[in-house]
């Protein structure tokens, strides 16, 4: 999932980035309109974050724009003004969803998790290597089409890989994703994952390689 970030409060940058990255999402950050913009048209994204204050130019032109172009791609507005008339006026704009900084960055992950459920109704999203596929809304896995339960760090690292799946992910890649921000994670503990991890998806058809200094790279294979 490639979510624009359209924001230009570096520390809100930082903190979104982090905290959708730990999600699985694929963020791009974009500090004014003007870059917004081009990089809209230049790359297909799944939802925009987009806050009203840039510095070259007021976000809801940027939505007005998008709509009238016809994109029907979920946009969750950020604003520093509560006034209630910004809020009316952007929906009718055809902003999704709206949040009032200060919020809570773990409020906005849920918020776009929905937008994002919402957008795709009830398929899923859905990759596939092997026999083997991940749902990254609900980051459920299925073997065979039957639900093969991992623990969330060996989801992470499984989600990491697939995301990248025939391409090398490198261990601190892996790690990125798999800290909470709270607790730093070694070598050897991403080593523990990923060789928990290989042993139960291999049965169906995929492997995890290691590239010695590089990092780990998934692929289908014929067993
Ligand atoms: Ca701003």
């Amino acid at each position: 999932m490639r979510i624009l970030l359209v924001e230009d409060d570096p520390v809100l940058i930082d903190g979104l980035t982090y905290t959708l990255n730990q999600s699985g999402y694929d963020v791009t950050f974009a500090i004014t309109g003007a870059y917004a913009e081009s990089i809209m048209l230049a790359k297909d994204f799944d939802l925009i974050i987009l806050d009203l204050g840039l510095p070259d130019m007021d976000g809801s032109k940027i939505l007005s724009r998008l709509r009238m172009r016809n994109s029907s791609i979920p946009v969750l507005i950020l604003t520093a003004r509560d006034a209630l008339f910004d809020k009316t006026e952007n929906l009718k704009k055809g902003a999704d969803d709206y949040m009032i900084k200060p919020f809570d960055l773990r409020e906005l992950e849920i918020r776009v998790h929905a937008l994002l459920r919402r957008s795709y109704g009830n398929y899923s999203k859905e990759i596939i290597c092997g026999r083997l596929s991940i749902d990254i809304l609900d980051h459920h896995v299925l073997a065979d089409g039957k639900s093969l339960p991992l623990f969330s760090r060996e989801y992470g690292v499984l989600e990491s890989l697939m995301l990248q799946a025939g391409r090398v992910v490198s261990k601190d890649k892996i790690a990125q994703r798999l800290s909470a921000g709270s607790e730093e994670l070694g070598d050897n503990a991403i080593e523990v994952y990923v060789h928990r991890l290989r042993k139960r998806i291999q049965p169906y058809g995929v492997r995890i390689r290691t590239l010695r200094g590089m990092g780990y790279l998934l692929e289908p294979y014929e067993g």
